[in-house]
């Protein structure tokens, strides 16, 4: 994939250090007073381009050529019509919006579509189709496997031949903002005589980053590593909430369940694979062992500095980059066996973790299972989640000449159990 052509300067007054310039563009899906059905926004600074409506603009002066009719899969309540039309016509999506929101010429046609943030009520980004949850960061792993299985080796031994996952429920993937109403259920410590029943006590989160998946495939049909970016339309930042209580007793032996299904927020905005090609690393290795053929390829790494805030403290700052494998690995080896993929369609990268503490993307790993409490701002300390704790997730990636680009939140706050 090459990078957008096309000019670098808006005529928007936006800062070149801003996290959401003209090399972001990040698509999400917005309402306003004046229009309060969901249509397809993105996002320039601190505005938000009512996509749908300028692209109609060019269509029905027939700028627009004989391409795929934008203005009408922006004009509906998610990103999934935009995900069917494939990577050619995102590639030509996104140099349009580079060209209208560049050529000063179409400065008065544009203006009055866009809208102050704050105006904007931003909604779930994509009906969620399959999703799917990977485990990809070695230290993450390794952590688990200490605290979970102390008796065993810290990685299970197909951990470094293929990208683990699980699939988990796509119906309750929900958008920043939204609360999470602490998951109730079965639990049992290792020394308890029987499970008892109530709310989590071990309510955790994990720092992950989410892929976006279009151009859907037929049954029976491979993703290669190599065409993995065809598919991968962009990414967000996800919250994998976690009962740990609850995973523990229910993952054996089909993996997790109900400690993860009750909630999983992702940002607002899906950032495009094309606005983090300046972010692309090659990944930390797979020498020992090599992988089989399958999963070779072009598989780059995402340099993707993340933050997680409890309560207004940052208590991490996980690094993407450092993950063993690609996301075009783990969509090679999600459709190996034939699976098709849909428009709408999300995996997660699993907790992203390095070997520092405070690098580490979940609570279970930064208080070693609640042994180690962390020590807020406000002086409160904290093994798990309490009622009413605010977590926020935000990234940045590094953009071109020197820029930075800005992935949004994943925001929410814990209510009470019902
Ligand atoms: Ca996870």
């Amino acid at each position: 994939m090459t990078t957008t052509p096309g000019p670098t300067k808006t005529w928007l007054d936006v800062p070149a250090d801003h996290l959401f310039g003209i090399d972001n563009l990040p698509y999400g899906v917005v309402s306003t007073t004046a229009d309060p059905t969901p249509r397809v926004g993105v996002r320039i600074g601190d505005l938000v381009l009512d996509a749908g409506a300028v692209a109609a603009i060019g269509r029905d002066a027939g700028q627009v050529g004989d391409g795929p009719d934008l203005a009408t899969a922006w004009q509906t309540p998610s990103l999934n019509a935009f995900l069917a039309l494939g990577r050619p016509a995102w590639t030509a999506a996104r140099a349009w919006l580079r060209e209208v929101l560049t050529d000063e010429v179409h400065r008065d046609g544009v203006s009055p579509h866009l809208h102050p943030l704050e105006d904007v009520r931003m909604h779930l980004p994509i009906e969620v189709a399959d999703y799917v949850d990977f485990y990809a960061s070695e230290d993450h792993a390794s952590n688990v496997g200490k605290i979970f299985r102390p008796d065993n080796a810290a990685l299970p031994p197909n951990w470094k031949h293929l990208p683990i996952g699980y699939h988990g429920r796509s119906g309750t993937v929900v958008v920043s903002g939204t609360d999470v109403v602490r998951p109730t259920g079965q639990r049992k410590g290792p020394a308890d005589p029987a499970p008892v029943y109530g709310p989590s006590i071990r309510l955790d989160i994990e720092a992950e980053l989410g892929y976006v998946v279009g151009g859907s495939t037929q049954l029976g049909t491979r993703i290669s590593v190599d065409d993995a970016s065809d598919h991968l339309f962009g990414v967000v930042i996800l919250n994998d909430w976690s009962a740990r209580d609850i995973q523990a007793w229910e993952y054996v032996p089909l993996g997790p369940f109900l400690g993860k299904s009750f909630a999983t927020t992702i940002s607002a905005w899906v950032t495009p694979l094309e606005a983090l090609d300046a972010a692309r690393v090659p990944l930390p290795g797979q020498s020992d062992p090599e992988v089989l053929p399958y999963l070779r390829g072009d598989a780059f790494g995402l340099d993707v500095h993340l933050e997680v805030a409890l309560n207004g403290t940052v208590v991490s700052r996980p690094e993407h980059a450092g993950m063993y494998w690609s996301p075009a690995q783990m969509l090679a080896h999600l459709t190996v066996n034939g699976a098709s993929v849909r428009d709408g369609d999300l995996f997660g990268s699993g907790t992203v973790s390095g070997p520092q503490r405070e690098t580490r993307g979940s609570l279970l790993e930064l208080t070693w299972n609640g042994t180690e409490p962390l020590t807020l701002a406000d002086g409160s300390t904290r093994g798990f989640l309490e009622d009413g704790d605010t977590v926020t997730m935000t990234a940045w990636a590094p953009g071109p000449g020197g820029t930075r680009i800005g992935l949004g939140e994943a925001t929410g706050t814990i209510s009470p159990a019902r």
